[in-house]
């Protein structure tokens, strides 16, 4: 039986620490970090060695089948993952309930009635929501919306799919086929992309699944509790084993009285509530720094630059009257953002501005041929010389997402 439980306990572990690492591996700031190099073992090198070795053996015909498929589940619009998703918590709920209903009393019962639409309720308006889609009737409020900083986000740039001038803060997304106003990520849990509208419902949709996870494993303990006290003390008299010892106990008893149905799913649920909740904490980081998902790839990437001191700062004012409207010299080694200057420059009324131009070289010179364009230029070394004007503040930050 101890075997058993065992074997439980590592498969859990092992799929709740896989998915942690696949989960947060990816994110920027974890990048350097061992959570960053395994979550590239696992998806890049790992994957390389084998579709090697593939090549080998088949001639990289399972390789092939694997590409076609994982381009589908990848790339394409498909709401597998969200029926997987919603298909587990139903699965779960009714095996919990059908077993654990008869024993709760009302008082406990009331608060499910409410944590368990919840989480449909928000993959629904995360699901539905298209208003974040930049289309031609929505364009001009999308442009309104955010200035652009001459950092992330220049003016003059025209999506090359959707023919939209690209407002501030949006990103075109390959999946939904669509620029996405203030675009957060594309979310396979809820088959769409999180962007102005929805994002705040994502967050509610993290809040209540990690609640109804830790609600669900109170219940399910407290349904548990009073037989396992029972029982729990035939252990104590004999030999009194160690505490590691009756805790494997508790777990045996645990599983032999409230089975799968019970302990189980009050166990899956416990072990997995941190990772809505973990998710939930980092985008309300992301909240009290002023940033998308999107954006912490580009911050990361500038930040990379001004370490490899490629990296130069300049006034705005200053660079637009000696280069004209872009700031930018027309030199090979400077990367020209002014792709369609004919567009107008739309005014944002916003509390934050800056006069501030960022460019990255690739020869790591200033960029200008005189010396009149070169010297408005600083090299920058670190992030925090550099304004983010997207970011008012925690609770004005807040404000504008639960505002949508
Ligand atoms: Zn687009
Ligand atoms: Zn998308």
């Amino acid at each position: 039986m101890v075997g058993k439980v065992g074997k439980i306990a590592i498969a859990v572990g092992f799929i709740s620490f896989f998915t942690f690492v696949s989960f947060f591996g990816r994110l920027p700031a974890l990048r350097n970090t061992p959570i960053g190099a395994l979550y590239r073992l696992i998806w890049i090198y790992i994957p390389r060695a084998l579709a090697a070795l593939d090549a080998r053996v088949t001639g990289g015909n399972i390789s092939r089948y694997l590409a076609r498929t994982s381009t589908y589940l990848l790339h394409e619009k498909h709401p597998l993952v969200l029926i997987l998703f919603l298909g587990l918590i139903t699965v779960c709920s009714i095996l919990f309930l059908y077993s654990a209903l008869p024993l709760l009393s009302v008082a406990q019962f009331l608060p499910v009635s409410i944590l368990l639409p919840a989480p449909y309720y928000f993959t629904y308006l995360c699901a539905r929501s298209s208003s974040s889609l930049i289309i031609e009737s929505n364009h001009d409020q999308h442009l309104h919306e955010y200035p652009y900083d001459y950092v992330l986000y220049h003016p003059h740039k025209t999506c090359r799919t959707c023919l939209l001038s690209k407002p501030a803060r949006s990103k075109h997304c390959s999946i939904c086929r669509a620029c996405v106003a203030k675009c957060d990520h594309h979310c396979i849990w809820v088959n769409n992309c999180l962007g102005k509208e929805n994002y705040r419902w994502f967050l509610i949709l993290l809040l209540s699944v990690g609640v109804l996870e830790l609600y669900g494993s109170w219940l399910a303990w407290s349904v548990l509790s009073p037989r396992l006290q029972y029982r729990a003390s035939v252990y104590d008299a004999p030999s009194a084993p160690s505490l590691w010892t009756r805790f494997i106990y508790l777990i045996i008893e645990t599983v032999s009285i409230g089975g799968f149905s019970v302990t189980g799913v009050g166990l899956l649920a416990l072990l997995t509530a941190p990772l809505p909740l973990a998710l939930l904490l980092y985008h309300l980081y992301l909240i009290w720094t002023g940033m998308t998902t999107n954006e912490t790839v580009k911050w990361s990437d500038w930040r990379e630059d001004m370490a490899d001191g490629v990296v130069f700062k300049a006034k705005r004012s200053e660079a637009v009257a000696i280069n004209g409207p872009s700031g930018l010299p027309q030199r090979p080694d400077t990367k020209f953002y002014g792709e369609n200057p004919s567009l107008d420059e739309v005014h944002v009324d916003w509390p934050v501005g800056s006069d501030q131009l960022l460019v990255r070289t690739i020869r790591g010179q200033p960029p200008g041929a005189s010396e009149a364009q070169s010297n408005i230029w600083k090299r920058c070394w670190r992030l925090n010389d550099v304004d983010n004007i997207y970011d008012l503040g925690f609770w004005d930050n807040l404000l504008d997402v639960l505002r949508g």
